[in-house]
C-alpha cells in the first residue's frame, strides 16, 4: 500500500498552505497513485485561529476532479475548522489498523516526519509491504531552486475556466514553489468573446461586429490593468492565442505589443469525423500560429484526444520541422493531457527547445511542474535542463 503523510501543516491566515496541501493531494492521488493521504500533527499553531472555510478550496477541487484517494485528517481539530472524522481503521496489504498506528509505523521507518512548511513543503511517501516492511522517501511540494525553471503558462481570474485564480496569489504561489519565473498567458479569445461564443468556437475573426458574428467584449483592458497593478517581480505578461479555420490569429494588432510572450494553441478543430482531414486542418492551424510569431506551441497534440481522435504519431516529425523552421518551443503540459514521450524526445534530438507550462486554472497548480520534471527525468534529460528548456530572451 502506498501512503503519503503530511505532518504539521501549521496554517496561519494568508499563508496559502491550503494550496500546498491541495497540490500534495493531486500529486499523490493522480500521479503517484497513492492509496491514502494522512495529515497529522498541528493543523494550526496552538494560539492561532484559521478561517472556518480555509480548506473549502481543498475539498471543492478534490470533488471537481473526482479524486478517489481518501484524505484522512488526524490533526488537532480546532473548533473553527470543519474536518471530516477519520475512520477507525484503515486497510491495506490485508492488514487492518488504526490510522494513527499506521502513521507511527511510517514515522519509525522514516526516522522523522518533516514539518510541512517552507521552504520545501516536504512530505513522506511510504510503501508498506505485506511482510510489515516499509520503504519511505521524502517528496517536496516546492521545486528545486533552479534558474532555468519558469512556468510559462498560467491563467488568471479572467479565464472562463479559472477556478480561483488571482494574480497576487499566483505570484505568491510562484514564490513559495521557488520558481525562477512565471508568465501569465491568458486566452486571447476569453478577452474578446463572451462565454457561449468562445466555447462554441465562434471565432471567425472577420465576422466581428457584423450581424452574423460574435459580439466583441472589452475584457482586454481589465487583464492589462490587473497586470499593471501586480507587484513587480520575475514574471512576464503574455497571451495564449487561438487561430481560426482561415488561419487568422485571434489577437488584434493593437493588442499584440502588450505581450512579451505569445503561446499559440489549437483548441478547436472543425473536422472531427475524419482523421486525415483533421490532421490537415491541425497542421494548417499550427503553421499559421508559428508563422504569426508565437514563441511557444502550447500542448501540441492535445486537441486530438479532446476531439475524440487518436493522436497521430505520423505528425510528430512534420510538426518538429515546423517548430525548427519558425524557431518555436514545444510545451510540455499535463492539464487534462498526456504529453507524448516520443514527440518530446524527438524535439530534443532535433534541437527544438521545450517549455514547461502548468496551464494553471487553480492556485495549487501555479508552478506545479512535478509531472513535467518527472517526465523529463524519464527521458534522461534531468541533467540537461539548462540547455533544453526555452528561456525568454527579452526579444
Ligand atoms: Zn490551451
Ligand atoms: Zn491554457
Amino acid at each position: 500500500m502506498k501512503v503519503a503523510v503530511i505532518s504539521n501543516p501549521r496554517h496561519t491566515n494568508g499563508d496559502l498552505i491550503e494550496f500546498m496541501l491541495l497540490r500534495a493531494a493531486h500529486w499523490f492521488g493522480e500521479y503517484e497513485k497513492a492509496d491514502l493521504m494522512l495529515v497529522t500533527g498541528e493543523l494550526t499553531p496552538w494560539n492561532t485561529s484559521a478561517a472556518r472555510s480555509f480548506l473549502s478550496e481543498f475539498f471543492s477541487s478534490l470533488k471537481l476532479r473526482k479524486l478517489a484517494m481518501p484524505v484522512v485528517w488526524l490533526t488537532d481539530r480546532p473548533r473553527w475548522v470543519e474536518l471530516p472524522e477519520p475512520p477507525a481503521m484503515v486497510t491495506g496489504d490485508a492488514v487492518e489498523l488504526p490510522p494513527a498506528e499506521l502513521v507511527e509505523r511510517i514515522r519509525r521507518s522514516a526516522g522523522k516526519l518533516p514539518d510541512f512548511s517552507g521552504p520545501a513543503f516536504e512530505t513522506v511517501l511510504a510503501e508498506t509491504g505485506g511482510d510489515g516492511s516499509i520503504r519511505s522517501r521524502r517528496v517536496a511540494m516546492a521545486l528545486p531552486e533552479l534558474p532555468c525553471i519558469t512556468d510559462f503558462h498560467v491563467h488568471t481570474n479572467l479565464a472562463y475556466c479559472s477556478e480561483n485564480m488571482n494574480i497576487p496569489q499566483a505570484l505568491e504561489m510562484a514564490r513559495l514553489t521557488r520558481l525562477a519565473g512565471l508568465c501569465f498567458s491568458e486566452h486571447s479569445g476569453h478577452l474578446y468573446l463572451d462565454i457561449p461564443d468562445y466555447w462554441e468556437g465562434r471565432c471567425v475573426w472577420r465576422n466581428v461586429g457584423t450581424p452574423c458574428g460574435f459580439r466583441r467584449l472589452h475584457r482586454m483592458e481589465g487583464y492589462c490593468e490587473a497586470l499593471a497593478s501586480a507587484p513587480s517581480g520575475a514574471w512576464l505578461n503574455g497571451f495564449e492565442i487561438d487561430v481560426d479555420a482561415a488561419g487568422d490569429i485571434m489577437l488584434l494588432e493593437e493588442d499584440r505589443p502588450r505581450a512579451r510572450v505569445l503561446l499559440g494553441a489549437v483548441h478547436f478543430l472543425d473536422e472531427r469525423r475524419e482523421l486525415e482531414r483533421a490532421k490537415r486542418e491541425f497542421l494548417f492551424r499550427t503553421e499559421a500560429l508559428l508563422k504569426y510569431g508565437v514563441q511557444i506551441l502550447a500542448h501540441p497534440f492535445r486537441i486530438f484526444a479532446w476531439a475524440g481522435l487518436p493522436k497521430p504519431p505520423e505528425l510528430y516529425r512534420p510538426v518538429i520541422e515546423l517548430l525548427k523552421r519558425y524557431d518555436v518551443a514545444a510545451e510540455i503540459n499535463f492539464h487534462c493531457n498526456e504529453p507524448e514521450a516520443e514527440f518530446f524526445d524527438l524535439c530534443v534530438r532535433s534541437g527544438v527547445k521545450l517549455s514547461l507550462g502548468s496551464d494553471a486554472h487553480n492556485l495549487y497548480e501555479v508552478g506545479f511542474l512535478h509531472p513535467h520534471l518527472r517526465f523529463l527525468d524519464a527521458l534522461g534529460l534531468s541533467g540537461r535542463l539548462d540547455s533544453i528548456l526555452w528561456q525568454y530572451s527579452g526579444k
